[in-house]
């Protein structure tokens, strides 16, 4: 074991700078720094040490000669060792120049040297590429935590957070906060739940969002909130879900949706800002219905050009030879410059919609021989240039009488042929060159539907929450064509991915009675569940709105990574687990008995 310092043995001897701000010291002054050791590398004469610490990387140089006790220290170092170092700044010389790090331009001359603790050998390089395997990073996070683009990761998260704070604190928000031991709440995903041991065989459940608190907080008159705030939710998870993850939670009354879209661009702009972006405002608006025939979604990615329904340019006895249904759109799809495709190019777009319903017409050139007048239609009416790659994508004639009403099967195909766009524009991205990640492309979708029908429970459910606003206009036919009925709900929209949604709230009892009703929720039903929230909805509720944003897909975006993993200090796996402290545990049988549960374990 190498013998170890306390810091006080060092006595006066203060850090004056991070290793990775070296480069603002100038030549030949003192400088004391504390941190890791990266690498050493043993020239005989000359020993390099890299040194990190959160700022970034520096070089340390031992000469053997000037300093053989210092030297001999030094050659027992080892990776992840903690040192402190103090010696004098100097300018490398011309041909030592180091342009991969900030701090190349300079190394300390190391004079005095103390180990302040040793370190096992650290279960992956840090500066490997590829870094270890994600497990790995997970299970020894601290040593993670060490890489510089870690670093870099909390450090935009802190400065976005930042950034949005002081936004919203410029605007007259308050930040309050809400429960985490609470009750069910209306997100729609399993709750996670907390046992209680004072009343046994009860539970509180973690917030899946603060959604009735902070319409509560409206109704007491706190007029405009938001909080950073940790939501929880038990569902399967993906590369950008985590069951606990964090929102900006905003709520604001006497609204109208233009102030709400208002404020929160504003808030983009800052967080953006904050992460070295510009961003220019007002976003784009879609209405969920035009954005679904449009681009097949109801999260858009912009970057790529719309779809078009080009039904129309077809004569119906064309239609009929193609064999497509002349009452669904069919889609033109464009994605530009692509080039020529090979035949085996063409064919292996098949694949792409095998699953789907829908018929393919991948062979532009072909068509355009059959139906020269209408392909030039098609052309002119896509936009198509020359070089882009159009396929059409309709629904086939032997399908007519494909399961559900004709709204229904009208979006399906929309779904269908939103999914082939995207699919195509991934797999010739490095073509067309137009899916640049800091592109970023931001727009809201409005007047979603306020129900889904839910086909397995036979059931109409909530789209968005139980305590969205209907539109006005759609109140009377709540009940005859709930389908139809459009929401006051709104999403926020980035390059494909939905940044946050919201919605202007119901605030009238009856309103919301009405609601939970068509939601097939027995008035006795909405009182258990809600009970508080309708007695508080008739204190005098003003009229309020809001919404939430994801905190750690927005970080992600701007970091430039897939996975919200990346961002969030301690995530856990895709199966819910903490590697690093090894949650979730069993509990001991001491702890089951004071909560009054047995466990059954699955067999
Ligand atoms: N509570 C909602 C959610 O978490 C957002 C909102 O309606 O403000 O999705």
């Amino acid at each position: 074991m190498t013998e170890t310092l306390q810091l006080d043995a060092l006595g006066d001897l203060q850090r004056t700078q991070y290793c990775g701000d070296l480069r603002l010291a100038h030549a030949g002054e003192q400088a004391v720094l504390m941190g890791w050791v990266q690498r050493r590398r043993d020239l005989g004469a000359l020993l390099f040490l890299d040194l990190r610490d959160r700022a970034g990387l520096c070089q340390v140089v031992i000469n053997r000669e000037a300093n053989p006790e210092l030297h001999a220290r030094a050659s027992h170092l080892r990776s992840e060792y903690v040192i402190a170092v103090s010696g004098q700044v100097v300018r490398r010389d011309p041909s030592t120049l180091n342009p991969n790090i900030g701090t190349g331009e300079v190394e300390l001359i190391a004079q005095r040297l103390y180990v302040l603790n040793d370190a096992r050998t650290p279960p992956f390089l840090l500066d490997a590429d590829p870094v270890a395997a994600e497990e790995t990073r997970l299970k020894y996070r601290y040593v993670d935590l060490r890489r510089p683009e870690m670093q870099r990761n909390l450090r935009l998260r802190h400065e976005v957070a930042a950034a949005v704070r002081r936004y919203f604190d410029g605007n007259g928000f308050l930040e309050i906060e809400t429960p985490f031991m609470t009750r069910s709440t209306p997100e729609g995903a399993r709750d996670y739940l907390v046992p209680s041991r004072v009343q046994p065989g009860t539970f509180y459940a973690l917030p899946q969002s603060p959604q009735l608190f902070k319409q509560i907080l409206m109704i007491g008159g706190c007029d405009r909130y938001f909080q950073i705030v940790r939501c929880f939710r038990d569902e399967d998870l993906r590369a950008d879900r985590q069951p606990e993850f964090t929102q900006i939670d905003v709520e604001m009354s006497f609204p109208t949706m233009e102030s709400i879209f208002a404020m929160v661009e504003g808030m983009l702009v800052a967080a953006f800002a904050a992460g070295g972006y510009r961003i220019t405002t007002p976003f784009p608006r879609l209405t969920w219905e035009a954005a679904m025939m449009a681009y097949g979604s109801d999260k858009p990615d912009l970057r790529l050009p719309a779809m078009v329904d080009v039904s129309s340019a077809f004569a119906p006895e064309e239609l009929e030879q193609l064999k497509l249904r002349a009452d669904l759109p069919l889609f033109a799809i464009r994605i530009p410059q692509v080039g020529d495709l090979s035949r085996r190019e063409r064919d292996e777009l098949r694949p792409l919609v095998a699953e789907r319903p829908v018929r393919l017409f991948e062979d532009f050139s072909r068509l355009a021989k059959a139906f020269p007048t209408t392909a030039a239609r098609v052309q002119e009416r896509s936009g198509a240039e020359a070089g882009d790659l159009l396929v059409l994508v309709g629904a086939p004639l032997e399908d007519g009488k494909a399961a559900g009403d004709a709204r229904r099967q009208r979006l399906a195909l929309c779904g269908h042929a939103g999914a082939l766009r995207l699919a195509l524009g991934q797999r010739f991205a490095e073509r067309h060159g137009r899916l640049d990640p800091k592109d970023f492309r931001l727009l809201w979708v409005t007047s979603f539907p306020m129900f889904e029908w839910d086909a397995e429970g036979q059931r109409w459910s909530a789209a968005h929450h139980p305590f969205t606003s209907p539109l006005d206009e759609d109140l009377g036919r709540l009940v005859s064509d709930p389908g139809a009925v459009k929401a006051k709900a709104y999403d926020i929209v980035l390059n494909g991915t939905e940044l946050g949604s919201g919605s202007i709230r119901i605030h009238q009892t009856e309103v919301q009675a009405a609601i939970f009703r068509q939601l097939g929720m027995s008035d006795a039903e909405a009182r258990q569940r809600f009970g508080f929230f309708l007695e508080a909805l008739q204190y005098g509720t003003p009229p309020h709105g809001g919404i939430a944003l994801g905190l750690d897909r927005l970080v992600m975006i701007l970091a430039g990574h897939t996975s919200i993993r990346e961002v969030i200090p301690f995530p856990k796996t895709a199966r819910a687990v903490d590697l690093m402290v090894e949650a979730p545990t069993e509990v001991s049988a001491v702890q089951l008995r004071d909560l009054g549960l047995q466990v059954r374990k699955p067999s």
